[in-house]
């Protein structure tokens, strides 16, 4: 039986030589040493995951080797259970970014590798344990073999590497019977793989030859040239105008790697919504790995694999890619590199892009940063000369950037009898558009049909039962949902505060607005894209090709519909309302609007027809809407950069944000001024050679005070250098433990200020 093939060793006596450092995935900021097991020495390696016992009990807990020594601990030590993984899960490389992960982001590392190892990878799904065989090299044929024994090795010599056993039974025609005789007689020796499971062709791609490039394109393929061929750390931000063919580049510098053997590793914001970006990658190199959130552990963990053999030269994902196990990176691209969802919102609350040009110091490899609206923290990078700054200011085929107009909607005559969401100048490029043969995309952030139900007469809200948010209205469903938590309840039809009245439903989310439009325009096909409408994996990039077909004339939707996407008959780009951001108490709003203008009027005007934008807003003046209408980033930039550096954000100084919540508000406050005041301590006490101080601000009800049931209370902490804010936090945190049902959390370089 092959069963028999799997003899466990025999646990030994003796007292262990080797000791492995693990780490756990817990909120402990140290290793912890075990001895090794003689038996278990050959297959412990840093980068394995172990089990070994922990605490009381024995059952033992899963922990990640991150050292291994010969030096014998003073005190006596327990030994490891087992060694759970056959080949290491992280290089050496990457052991060394999430160490300096979890230094930064002040979480435990084993909490960092833990979020890093997908799961795929670390069950192996995807894979299965075969059992090979090979012959022991440099032993003679020793006479008195039956026939069969005979056959059997000669066939392994033959083949001269593993054959698994099942089918080298098959070759020879022979029983288990014969494997195991020649096994005992230490003629051949068992090897254990684990062999994909078949997987499916990959999705459909591009193909694509390589384009001419334009003069623009190929002075910044020329200059990252001499980085790519002689490698070492070099970080570039490539600042390309919408349509300027970015994408191109980073297929010509990855070119330049993969010839030289190397692999390249892209990071996109968010997969599923980039699946032409995607698509064109594969068209290009043919042997692509994508790692996303949609897929299933077992494909992920093929994915993973294929990249850890150096199968896939080139990995495209999102966020976590940045962990992808390559054997030889050769270069990093992030393409939107001021997009927010790079950062995490959980633990580690790490922002992929830092990490990835902290990888790609680490191994030594050039990353290059694009985007058409760059943060101004890689901005101000570049500025500084810590980036080389390449430009493409303009698109290609000398297409002008479309034409953005403003819609001032305190001016705008408001008429009874049809909706108000649509200007009338919008509604009439709208028409002329269609007519035309053109398509129109429409951005309305906001899902839901009503996003404020009230009552007229007491003016009650009708607000989750768990969050300080109003409830927005889905008509479809019929129900009032909370778009944080999710919790639902059913519209009521009278108010129920004061019953007095009826209730009523207002404010446009993107489900009215595609109401209003079918109504609108009965003989165009409208689709609508959002999350609600999105949920099913595939089908964005389903709606996207039938939009590309022409299959659909008018296109609405949340922001998910200004990312990157090259679309040549699209006339018409409107933007229903530009203000939805710009008054959220953070600090980038100013920032994030005009990112979302600038995206999402670039899909406009990419083809040979031309385009336009229309953009309405009660805002006109404001510098993110008037800039981002007049394409002038570096104008934005240099007017925001001022206003940060005057009001001490980012990119001057870094911040540090600590959030305590607690379903009990007062103990939640008092332990927020209990930490904060421990800060403030600290800070008066730090040595005055520090070259730079620490401010804390607060501490202060979060802006959203209740979500999901808890009281959130935060600070801040802020300072010109990282070193020294890091040090306040290493000697306050750690002395602060909450009191029970009280959670503190602290998000280094925060992007979610709510
Ligand atoms: P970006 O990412 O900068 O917005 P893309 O890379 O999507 O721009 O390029 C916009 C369009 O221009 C794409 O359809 C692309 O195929 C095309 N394009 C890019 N470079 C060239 C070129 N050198 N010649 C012709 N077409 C190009
Ligand atoms: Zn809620």
């Amino acid at each position: 039986m092959q069963q028999d093939l799997f003899v466990a060793p025999q646990p030994t006596t003796e007292a262990p030589t080797l000791f492995a450092e693990v780490v756990f995935d817990r909120p402990l900021d140290h290793a912890f040493t075990y001895g090794v097991p003689t038996d278990l020495a050959p297959l412990v390696a840093v980068g394995k995951r172990l089990k070994v016992p922990f605490g009381r009990g024995d059952r033992g807990i899963v922990g990640f080797c991150v050292g291994v020594t010969t030096t014998v601990p003073e005190r006596k030590v327990k030994p490891i259970l087992e060694v759970l993984d056959d080949d290491a899960l992280l290089t050496d490389p990457l052991l060394r970014l999430t160490r300096w992960m979890a230094d930064y982001y002040l979480c435990a590392w084993g909490q960092v590798l833990n979020a890093v190892v997908p799961a795929g990878a670390r069950q192996q799904a995807g894979s299965i344990r075969r059992v090979f065989v090979e012959p022991v090299p440099d032993i003679e044929m020793p006479p008195k073999l039956s026939p069969r024994q005979t056959a059997a090795l000669v066939a392994l010599r033959e083949v001269g590497k593993p054959v698994e056993v099942r089918l080298l039974l098959r070759k020879v025609g022979c029983g288990a019977g014969i494997v195991k005789a020649l096994l005992e007689r230490g003629l051949i020796r068992r090897v254990v793989r684990r062999v994909d499971r078949e997987t499916q062709a990959p999705d459909d791609c591009e193909i694509t030859g390589p384009l001419t490039l334009n003069d623009e394109q190929a002075h910044v393929v020329e200059t990252l040239r001499p980085a790519l061929h002689r490698g070492g750390f070099k970080p570039f931000l490539l600042y390309g105008v919408t349509g300027s063919g970015k994408t191109e580049v980073y297929l010509r510098a990855i070119e330049e790697v993969v010839a030289r053997g190397k692999q390249a590793l892209v990071l996109v914001p968010e997969i599923s919504l980039t699946p032409q970006t995607v698509r064109r990658f594969a068209g290009r190199f043919g042997d692509v790995a994508v790692l996303h959130s949609h897929l299933g552990d077992a494909e992920r963990g093929v994915h993973w694999r294929r990249v850890q053999t150096g199968q896939a030269r080139v990995v495209v994902g999102a966020r976590s890619a940045v962990f992808a196990p390559t054997r030889e990176l050769g270069l990093i691209v992030i393409d939107e590199e001021h997009e927010t969802s790079f950062k995490q919102d959980s633990t580690p609350r790490y922002q992929g892009r830092d990490v990835a040009v902290m990888r790609a110091r680490i191994e030594d490899v050039p990353i290059v940063l694009g985007s058409a609206t760059p943060s101004l923290e890689s901005w101000h990078n570049a500025q500084r000369g810590a980036y080389t700054l390449l430009s493409l200011p303009r698109r290609v085929a000398s297409r002008p950037l479309p034409p953005v107009r403003l819609l001032d909607m305190r001016h705008m005559p408001v008429r009874r009898g049809r909706p108000s969401a649509l200007s009338d100048p919008l509604l009439e490029s709208m028409r002329k558009a269609l007519s035309q043969g053109g398509q129109v995309m429409l951005l309305l952030n906001r899902r839901g049909f009503a996003t404020h139900v009230h009552c007229p007469a007491c003016g009650h809200v009708e607000s989750c039962r768990f969050c300080d948010l109003a409830l927005t209205y889905h008509k479809q469903r019929d129900t009032m949902v909370c778009h944080y938590c999710s919790f639902e309840q059913e519209p009521a039809q009278n108010c129920p505060a004061c019953g007095r009245s009826a209730i009523r439903y207002q404010g446009l989310g993107t489900e009215k607005l595609e109401a209003e439009l079918q109504e609108l325009f009965p003989a165009q096909v409208v689709r609508r894209m959002d999350s609600d409408t999105m949920r099913k994996p595939g089908s964005h990039a389903r709606t996207l090709a039938a939009f590309r077909r022409g299959e659909i004339h008018i296109l609405l939707g949340t922001q998910m519909i200004a990312k990157g996407l090259d679309f040549p008959n699209v006339t018409l780009v409107g933007v229903i309302n530009a203000d939805m951001g710009l008054h959220i108490p953070d600090f980038r709003s100013g920032e994030r609007t005009f990112q979302l203008l600038s995206q999402v009027s670039g899909r406009a005007g990419r083809g040979p027809r031309g385009g336009c934008v229309y953009v309405q807003t009660f805002n006109p003046e404001h510098p993110a809407i008037r800039l981002a209408a007049t394409h002038d980033y570096a104008l934005f930039v240099a007017e925001e950069l001022e206003h940060r550096r005057e009001h001490a954000y980012p990119p001057y100084q870094r911040l540090a944000r600590i959030i305590v919540r607690g379903m009990d508000e007062e103990a939640a406050r008092q332990f927020s001024e209990t930490l904060a005041n421990a800060f403030t301590e600290t800070i008066a006490r730090f040595p005055l050679t520090e070259p730079a101080a620490v401010r804390l601000l607060g501490p202060a009800e979060t802006p959203v005070f209740r979500l999901q049931g808890y009281y959130r209370f935060h600070f801040q902490l802020q300072s010109p250098s990282p070193a020294t804010l890091h040090k306040v936090l290493r000697l306050v945190m750690p002395m602060h433990t909450p009191p029970k049902d009280i959670e503190v959390s602290l998000d280094v370089d925060p992007f979610n200020m709510m």
